[in-house]
């Protein structure tokens, strides 16, 4: 989805705004506010038909001093050099902010993946390695899925690395499929993650679940798990869930005043979160405009689509009532918007912290891949809430001892470790 928000400049203001608070030195900061390597490729693939066509790949590696780049690859019609450098400097600060042995990376590829048939996009992804293999590895860069990737197609990678480097390598890739290197609680990591931030959160705000509502933007993957964690570990109750309709061309809000079954709508919804509204309907469930799940009169937000949502005007919708705002999405707040905030009492947590769950969990494959041991969901699930509760508590103490806002204090917190990697490695 096209933005006019350009989210590189974003990362770079955000980080711009933190390097003046540490009064970093100006050599780290122009180390930092730049990725250390890009990669802006095309790649030739057979369609079914016989034609031959070129999709235009990315990749970027922002920084690597704590250990191999990671991040996932984005299949989307609106993708650029910029979104992709963005992503890739939030990893950066993620996998840190996280404190896993990682660094920062994201790719890209400008394509509708709807629009193409099984064996085109297998074609595609093995032509993205066939590319990028030399460059990516399991102690150097390390992608996964993200918008519009799934499994199957890092089992497809995983595959074509293996053939051309002539040795079984499943660490080169995470987010497989199970059974195919893939770890047990990937699919649920990442909204999990949100929720354990959540509950984090209102215990720091001595809040009740139970009697707590929600409404999220999105009903992908991170949103379809954060709904289920919101309803099941806190009791909670999300009221709405929105999603892009790709047959309509337009978003909608899916909505129900006593609480969505977030179980049931996965079951109406395509692989893309595209829900199928006839049948919503029939439910019991209503149908609204994309925009009416940010107004809503609920106690937590939950961005969980797409960058650039909470922008000037629509943060002047929030209600008087939200309490937390989870950025489930990647950079779903803009710089004018955040200032807004700022200013109010709703408990920020910001989207390299709230979303890590995913990047943990990955990070929890490549070990067990490395092992060739693998834990059970229960252990992983586990291994991520420990993670999780460290990482909010690490954020929400420099808030507190520094008096700061806590989407600077995840910075604060992130830049430390990474300057202090370069510092032991003698880059700086
Ligand atoms: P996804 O492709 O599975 O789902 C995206 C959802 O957003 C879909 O339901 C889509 O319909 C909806 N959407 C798109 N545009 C919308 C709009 N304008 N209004 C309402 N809904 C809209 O993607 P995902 O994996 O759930 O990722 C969502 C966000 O979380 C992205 O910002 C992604 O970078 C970030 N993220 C994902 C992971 C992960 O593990 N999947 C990890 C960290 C961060």
């Amino acid at each position: 989805m096209a933005t006019s928000i350009n989210a590189f400049e974003m990362a770079q203001k955000q980080f711009d705004n933190v390097a003046e608070l540490l009064k970093l030195d100006p050599q780290v900061r122009e180390i930092l506010r730049w990725p250390l390597r890009e990669f802006s490729f095309r790649i030739p693939v057979r369609m079914d038909d016989g034609s031959l066509r070129m999709f235009q790949g990315f990749r970027v590696q922002h920084n690597d001093a704590r250990g191999p780049n990671k991040g996932g690859i984005r299949f989307h019609p609106a993708e650029t050099l910029d979104t992709v450098r963005a992503l890739a400097t939030w990893m950066t600060w993620k996998c840190a902010v996280a404190d896993i042995p990682l660094g920062g990376g994201k790719g890209g590829v400008v394509v509708d993946p709807s629009t193409l048939s099984t064996g085109e996009k297998e074609r595609l992804v093995r032509g993205w390695v066939d590319v990028m293999w030399r460059n990516i590895g399991n102690r150097q860069d390390v992608p996964a899925p993200d918008v519009g990737t799934t499994a199957q197609m890092m089992g497809w990678m995983m595959d074509e690395y293996s053939k051309l480097v002539g040795e079984f390598t499943p660490g080169v890739i995470t987010g497989k499929p199970l059974g195919g290197g893939g770890s047990s609680g990937r699919t649920e990591a990442t909204g999990f993650g949100v929720i354990i931030n959540v509950r984090e959160a209102m215990k720091h705000l001595k809040l009740d679940g139970a009697k707590c509502t929600a409404s999220i933007q999105g009903f992908g993957n991170v949103a379809q798990y954060a709904s289920i964690g919101f309803t099941e570990m806190l009791k909670g109750k999300v009221i709405c869930i929105s999603y892009y309709d790709r047959e309509d061309k337009v978003s909608y809000t899916v909505s129900k005043a006593d609480g969505i079954d977030p179980r049931f709508l996965m079951t109406i919804t395509d692989q893309y979160g595209t829900v199928d509204k006839v049948k919503a309907r029939e439910a019991g469930y209503v149908i609204e405009d994309g925009g009416a799940w940010i107004s809503k009169d609920v106690d937590v937000l939950i961005p969980a689509a797409l960058e650039g949502q909470i922008n000037g005007e629509t943060v002047k919708q929030i209600s008087p009532r939200v309490k937390i705002l989870a950025e489930g999405a990647n950079g779903p707040t803009t710089p004018e918007a955040d200032e807004v905030l700022k200013q109010s009492d709703i408990f920020v947590i910001p989207d390299f912290l709230c979303n890590a769950g995913g990047v943990t969990v990955s990070y929890f494959e490549g070990v067990q891949n490395d092992m060739n041991y693998y834990w059970t969901k229960e252990e992983v699930l586990e291994k991520l809430d420990t993670k999780m509760t460290i990482a909010f508590a690490g954020v929400l103490d420099m808030s507190q001892k520094s008096k700061v806002y806590t989407r600077d204090a995840a910075y604060m917190v992130a830049i430390d470790r990474v300057v202090k990697a370069m510092q032991l490695r003698g880059w700086v």
